[in-house]
């Protein structure tokens, strides 16, 4: 019996290993057809001023809708193009729609429109980088200043001496550059001193308990010292109540983002956000 249900355990054990690496290998090939294939499309999540002058950017996410499974999350699809090199020519599409989309807002009337893009590891590294981004933002008449990219924590340190690198030809590009879900790499704060970025992103798993624990606070108001005197502006991500939103704001932080200031949505109900201003109820505390 023993003998026969270990068996068993290990043929079903098996067999739903077979399916999981089989299903990726079907996920993986479906996406490599899903840019020729319309499925890909950018969403814009806006990001406020915290002090008042209401929208100050809006950063640009990825979304696959799967003619089968529907919208497959960022967080599945993302690795895996990270993992096959996808990323580097789906990233460089990114790009071209977020800073396409930048003109057309800009020229809609919203003048100093801002988008953040997010980079991947491998895009970070790809030696076509700067390039591929001065051809971008040449094609749409972007003044680099508009364009932030957000590089996480973990991808900058990777290999702190080349990030050093890549972000000082970056800089003289003239982008700005945003360490994102900042606190939860492993930052050495002698690198950090000498990264030529302009602004920090505070992982919202420092937000969601923030009203609740001591330790968090303390850590917020760490982060927002030191960019303070490193001259960085301070992000705060995943903002879902007023009452993180108010202590946010007591603490310092210069931007807020989060699904009680609003969701991700797309280009035109965004341009929508810049005419409401702050006058929405969430907002006019700000
Ligand atoms: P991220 O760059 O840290 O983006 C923020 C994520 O948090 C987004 O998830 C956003 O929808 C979500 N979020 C925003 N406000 C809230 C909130 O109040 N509560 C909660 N619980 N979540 C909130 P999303 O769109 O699923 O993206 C996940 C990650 O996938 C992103 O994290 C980013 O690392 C990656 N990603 C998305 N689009 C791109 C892209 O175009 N290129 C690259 N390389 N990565 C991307
Ligand atoms: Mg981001
Ligand atoms: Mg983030
Ligand atoms: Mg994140």
């Amino acid at each position: 019996h023993a003998k026969s249900s270990g068996r068993n355990t290990y043929r079903f054990f098996e067999s739903s290993m077979n399916d999981n690496v089989y299903e990726q290998l079907r996920l993986l090939q479906d996406f490599r057809i899903a840019l020729e294939n319309d499925q890909l499309s950018l969403v814009y999540q806006p990001i406020y001023d915290s002090r008042g002058r209401g929208l100050a950017s809006a950063e640009a996410l990825l979304r696959w809708t799967h003619p089968d499974h529907g919208r497959v999350a960022p967080d599945s699809f993302i690795p895996m193009a990270e993992r096959t090199g996808l990323i580097v020519p789906i990233g460089e599409w990114v790009l071209d729609q977020a800073c396409s989309q930048l003109r057309c807002w800009q020229d809609a009337g919203w003048k100093d429109a801002r988008v953040a893009v997010n980079l991947s590891a491998m895009q970070f590294s790809h030696s076509g980088l700067v390039e591929m981004l001065q051809t971008i933002l040449d094609r749409y008449r972007i003044k680099p200043e508009s364009l932030t990219l957000e590089i996480t924590e973990t991808t900058a340190m990777q290999n702190a001496e080349t990030s050093i690198v890549i972000l000082h030809k970056l800089r003289r590009l003239g982008v700005r550059i945003a360490i994102d879900d900042f606190g939860t790499g492993y930052s050495s704060l002698l690198y950090l001193k000498r990264l030529p970025v302009s602004e920090l992103k505070i992982d919202r798993g420092f937000v969601h308990d923030l009203t609740l624990q001591k330790e968090d606070v303390a850590i917020v108001e760490a982060v927002v010292t030191l960019a303070n005197k490193l001259g960085l502006s301070v992000v705060a991500e995943g903002v879902e109540t007023t009452e993180q939103r108010d202590l946010l704001v007591d603490l310092g932080c210069d931007y807020l983002q989060g699904y009680l200031l609003g969701r991700p949505v797309h280009a035109e109900t965004l341009l929508g956000l810049v005419t409401e201003g702050t006058r929405a109820e969430h907002l006019a505390q700000l």
